[in-house]
């Protein structure tokens, strides 16, 4: 299947991210989010990243015109009627995807992929609100979008091998490494990071070891670019919590129950680089 119209739901850190990378590939999208206000904060986003690029000499300011001409506004769903593929990157929330999934399925033509880029959603699910389980997948892409190579490609239950096909054709166009998995909890990548980083967690907490100390080890003697505790300020304490509590639950197995310190930070509304404080701060 050729995958030509799109539309990203969603314009924030990720939606933004993916919408480049297609427009980046020569494919035309529709970015659509709540409000224009959001829509356009998405679109600067994506200039001053693409700007960056020129500067670095990446990048001619043609090929920046050229790549922000590709990407249109959206705050209306049904926008989508002729796309032939749409990737929500909404909220993490599944009311509101669900919200968005039913309504893009009686909008959308009757061959198009629904595909979400959920992290801890279980795929199976999210397709059973819909008439076509068969053309929906996991979509996962890794943060920032435009530098990260992996993409897992997620099956639930019903996925054809058409629809997985499709989305691992797409994911190399745009210069992405896929990885087909399947549907449970935490995917694979969530899965094997974030139970490290619980544990680097515990260690703290234990007074194993000090913050730099615990990076430290899993820099050098892990060949880690960033150290757990760190990489945790950067996905956000409150995502790792959300994470931990999906494979606490999906399972049911006590080795991923969430670290009391985990809760005590998020609790206290410390986490991570974007609150300014969480095992470091941040101006
Ligand atoms: P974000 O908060 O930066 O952006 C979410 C956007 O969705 C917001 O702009 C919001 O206005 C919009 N939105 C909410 N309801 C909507 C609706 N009904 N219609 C259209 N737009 C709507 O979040 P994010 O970090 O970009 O995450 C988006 C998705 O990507 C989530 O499912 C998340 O789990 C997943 N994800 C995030 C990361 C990460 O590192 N941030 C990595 C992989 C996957």
């Amino acid at each position: 299947m050729k995958i030509e119209k799109l539309m990203v739901v969603g314009a924030g850190q990720m939606g933004s991210g993916i919408a480049q990378v297609l427009a980046q590939s020569g494919l035309s999208v529709l970015l659509n989010d709540v409000t224009d206000e959001r829509v356009q904060k998405g679109i600067e986003k994506i200039a001053k990243q693409l700007t960056r690029e020129v500067e670095k000499g990446r990048k001619t300011e043609e090929e920046k015109s050229a790549i922000l001409s590709r990407i249109y506004g959206s705050t209306d769903l049904r926008d989508a009627k002729e796309v032939d593929l749409v990737i929500e990157a909404a909220t993490e929330n599944k009311e509101i995807k669900l919200g968005i999934i039913r309504q893009l399925d009686q909008t959308i033509p009757a061959n198009a992929i629904l595909a979400t880029n959920t992290s801890s959603l279980p795929i199976t699910e999210l397709a059973a609100a819909t008439g076509r389980p068969d053309q929906f997948i996991g979509m996962h892409f890794f943060n920032p979008v435009p530098v990260m190579k992996l993409v897992e490609v997620i099956r639930g239950l019903a996925t054809s091998e058409e629809t997985y096909q499709a989305i691992v054709d797409l994911a190399k166009s745009l210069e992405k490494i896929p990885v087909g998995v399947e549907d449970s909890p935490g995917f694979a990548a969530n899965r094997i990071l974030v139970p490290m980083i619980n544990e680097a967690i515990f260690c703290l907490y234990e007074g194993v070891a000090t913050t730099e100390d615990i990076d430290q080890v899993m820099k050098l003697g892990a060949n880690h670019p960033m150290g757990p505790l760190k990489l945790a300020d950067y996905i956000g304490l409150d995502v790792c919590l959300a994470i931990m509590e999906v494979l606490h639950q999906g399972y049911g197995d006590p080795k991923y129950r969430p670290c009391p310190l985990l809760k005590k930070y998020v609790s206290a509304g410390w986490l991570g680089v974007k609150t300014g404080r969480g095992f470091y701060t941040y101006e």
